[in-house]
């Protein structure tokens, strides 16, 4: 028995699945999930010694590779001071100024601890600045787990075959409708259908948690133009996108301003933490100048926004972000090129997804679902066994790191096509 296998059991009993988050489960691929102790860069290591070029970076936030030390020193560095206080510290103000100047639409932010509550609040605050009850999500769109966004959700919802969860009771289930991404029409209807009733639309204008699907053009700006008609808010869930194509929003590439955004993952260099941010006049209404409660024990903690600090910094003194793009294109036209039988590579910057579905524009969930789960399952064990860590899972999104070196992404797309073509 590895160890990875024996840790895996013994966790069995203890934890439910083993797994302190659904996604991490090997359910969708087969198998027992591997336990990594160590990660340095592009790799990460498991208990048994295994080495693996890792293209899953923690879900996301790890856009600087494992364990960079600026990161890590910022961290120590912090900790030494004490970690937590509970009180006002200067690294919440740092944060906020320094969100602001690659943010500008964000008049003002609240850190939390999760991308989770960073949308459960938003939600609240839209429902609190409108008076209106209802919220539009997309299918497929995943927004943490709070119990409104549980509904036609995806990343581990998607390949976990649960539509929704149980103990999400049909009242508040009812106050979520579904949209398809990508088809304004359907938005339009709904809001047509529910007047004065929709508090605001949420969107995750690059969509990550059924596989990475990008906007079609004129999609966010029709978004933006539909809400701002019928006085709903348009929040951006960029707790994937943020950071994550340049130094700022993936809104502000498109040229729009969503009334209210989320963020984490990458604002938290690996750490827990998160944000929601926006309009001023919509975000004073929250406690304790305005009505909308939140609150949180170690929101602003402040060895977390060290390291998000850090990552955020050397994001905008390096940029990255042509060379995530130039490696990211190249794994997509490669595989595009090799395999299109076979296979579908969507990407963006450094984020992407290899479809099991023959080439094909796929641009919602319903053209994501034709993608054949037991053939993904089969390349990712057939990868890891070539020392290539992927999301367990098809519908979610790899990510490729500043770590990563062009020999690692070449030597990576050569096994992939190698193996797309065995298993077609
Ligand atoms: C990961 C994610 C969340 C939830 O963030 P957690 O920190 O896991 O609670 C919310 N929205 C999007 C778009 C995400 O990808």
């Amino acid at each position: 028995m590895s160890r990875s296998e024996e840790l895996f059991s013994r966790a069995s009993k203890l934890i439910p699945g083993g797994v302190n988050s659904p996604v991490r489960a090997f359910k969708s691929v087969g198998g027992n999930p591997l336990y990594f102790e160590r990660g340095s860069g592009s790799l990460i290591y498991d208990c048994d010694g295994r080495e693996y070029i890792d293209f899953c970076g923690s879900w996301g936030p790890l856009i600087l590779g494992h364990a960079r030390q600026e990161v890590v020193e910022a961290v120590q560095e912090a900790a030494e001071n004490g970690l937590s206080f509970g009180t006002c510290n200067p690294l919440e103000l740092e944060m906020a100024e320094l969100v602001h100047s690659m943010i500008p639409f964000i008049e003002m932010m609240r850190m939390t601890s999760s991308g989770t509550e960073a949308v459960m609040t938003a939600l609240r605050l839209a429902r609190g600045f409108t008076g209106r009850p209802k919220i539009i999500k997309f299918d497929g769109c995943y927004h943490g787990h709070s119990d409104s966004m549980l509904v036609n959700a995806g990343s581990g919802l998607l390949t976990g075959g649960i539509p929704s969860s149980a103990g999400v009771t049909p009242d508040t289930a009812s106050n979520t409708l579904t949209a398809r991404y990508n088809d304004i029409g359907t938005v339009k209807a709904l809001i047509e259908a529910n007047p004065g009733a929709v508090a605001a639309v949420i969107v995750e204008p690059v969509a990550g948690n059924m596989g990475l699907i990008e906007p079609l053009p004129g999609f966010l700006q029709d978004l933006r133009c539909l809400c701002s008609d019928n006085g709903v808010l348009l929040i951006a869930d960029e707790v994937i996108t943020g950071f994550r194509f340049h130094p700022g929003a993936y809104c502000s590439l498109e040229e729009i301003r969503p009334d209210l955004i989320t963020l984490g993952k990458i604002i938290g260099g690996g750490m827990p933490a998160a944000a929601l941010g926006g309009r001023r006049d919509i975000m004073e209404k929250l406690a304790p100048c305005g009505p909308v409660y939140q609150a949180g024990t170690l929101s602003g903690n402040p060895v977390s926004l060290a390291a998000g600090i850090a990552t955020l910094k050397l994001l905008a003194e390096e940029n990255p972000y042509p060379r995530l793009e130039a490696h990211g294109k190249y794994i997509a036209d490669e595989i595009n090129g090799h395999c299109s039988s076979f296979c579908t590579c969507n990407y963006l910057g450094g984020v992407f997804t290899i479809f099991f579905t023959p080439s094909r524009e796929i641009r919602n969930l319903q053209d994501v679902k034709h993608s054949d789960t037991s053939k993904y399952a089969e390349f990712f064990r057939s990868m890891l066994n070539e020392g290539f860590y992927l999301p367990p899972a098809q519908f979610e999104a790899a990510f490729v790191s500043a770590a990563h070196s062009e020999r690692e992404i070449e030597f990576f797309v050569s096994k992939a096509v190698e193996t797309i073509k065995r298993i077609g």
